[in-house]
């Protein structure tokens, strides 16, 4: 301390503007922020939180194979949306009448609605036909109905958006299927970009990724 008191003003001067031109020098080399933007996200349009798999083990799992987004619905009630780190939670309501069934998602601002797996529900290509024009996007594939959950003979009948859902009640459902969307990462882009069809379902080969040892 005695020997700071003792510098000369003019050395100090330079010692702090060394100290500032030296942070200045290193911050030329950190890499810029990644700037925000649209990109393919992989998401999860059809998980159910009041089923036999708790959300907050549900989305870890997600979050665990990867995804970026996960649509959390009750049966006939919207499900709370909670934060969970690396995934867009969003809130959605499975409205299910006596044949069928519509998965609405809701965002800030953003709605959307979509036609869950009508092989499952035995809808006929009149009702089909009828029911898809009051959604913005139908599920081609439905994980959790199996092979009842291909609708892929609808397919000709419609030119909307094709989706890939798990429909997930339990953990052994978890990473069957999952809907590659273009958009931001949050509820509203990626609402609207399945409104606008930039979607892309896939279903993933292979036994399901996630084990449940209360099946086993
Ligand atoms: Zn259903
Ligand atoms: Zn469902």
């Amino acid at each position: 301390m005695q020997r700071m008191t003792t510098l000369p003003s003019a050395a100090l001067v330079a010692l702090v503007n060394g100290a500032l031109l030296a942070g200045l020098a290193i911050s030329w080399f950190v890499p810029p922020p990644r700037t925000s933007g649209p990109g393919w996200l992989k998401c999860q349009l059809h998980a159910h939180a009041d089923a036999g798999v708790g959300v907050m083990e549900a989305l870890g799992e997600y979050a665990r194979l990867g995804y970026d987004a996960v649509a959390v619905c009750n049966h006939n009630g919207f499900a709370a949306a909670p934060s969970f780190p690396g995934l867009v939670v969003i809130s959605a309501c499975e409205h299910q009448g006596k044949q069928l069934h519509v998965v609405e998602l809701r965002g800030t601002r953003e709605r959307c609605r979509i036609l869950a797996h009508p092989a499952w529900s035995r809808l006929s290509p009149k009702t089909f036909s009828t029911e898809v024009k009051h959604c913005h996007a139908w599920e081609i594939v439905n994980g959790f109905c199996g092979a009842r959950g291909d609708s892929s003979a609808y397919a000709g009948l419609t030119g909307k958006p094709r989706l890939a859902a798990d429909d997930t009640h339990s953990l052994a459902d978890i990473g069957r299927t999952a809907t590659w969307i273009y958009a931001e990462r949050n509820a509203d882009s990626i609402i609207a970009a399945i409104r606008a069809g930039r979607v892309c379902p896939a279903v993933i080969p292979g036994p399901a990724p996630a084990r449940d040892p209360r099946r086993n």
